[in-house]
């Protein structure tokens, strides 16, 4: 096994969307900054989220609204300014699955 920086935190060891908060570790490392792969040699970068880490689509559902695009108030509803209405957190990424977060995978030759 060997350690390499973590790609969806950049090796901070936080997460890179302050999810549930700025102090939350990285879900990926789970704080240490770094995670581990077989062997370096044989790992390539994960064309998924192009060694970012990062699911290039998945979102979690936006805290505002609550993931109905919409927010009441003064008894109307308007469409929810933190998503523009899509009902998903604009900044709030998920680990890559095929990778998991990690931006590389076993190279399979
Ligand atoms: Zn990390
Ligand atoms: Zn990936
Ligand atoms: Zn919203």
């Amino acid at each position: 096994m060997e350690r390499i920086e973590c790609a969806f935190c950049d090796a901070m060891g936080l997460d890179p969307f302050k999810i549930p908060s700025p102090l939350s570790k990285c879900q990926v490392c789970w704080g240490r900054g770094t995670v581990s792969v077989s062997v370096r040699e044989k790992t390539i970068k994960c064309v998924y989220c192009n060694g970012s880490g990062a699911h290039p689509e998945l979102r979690l559902t936006c805290p505002v609204c609550w993931g109905k695009g919409v927010v009441a108030v003064e008894n109307q509803t308007m469409r929810c300014p933190e998503c523009g209405g899509s009902g998903k957190a604009p900044e709030s990424k998920l680990p890559c699955l095929r990778c998991d977060g990690k931006g590389v995978i076993a190279r399979s030759d």
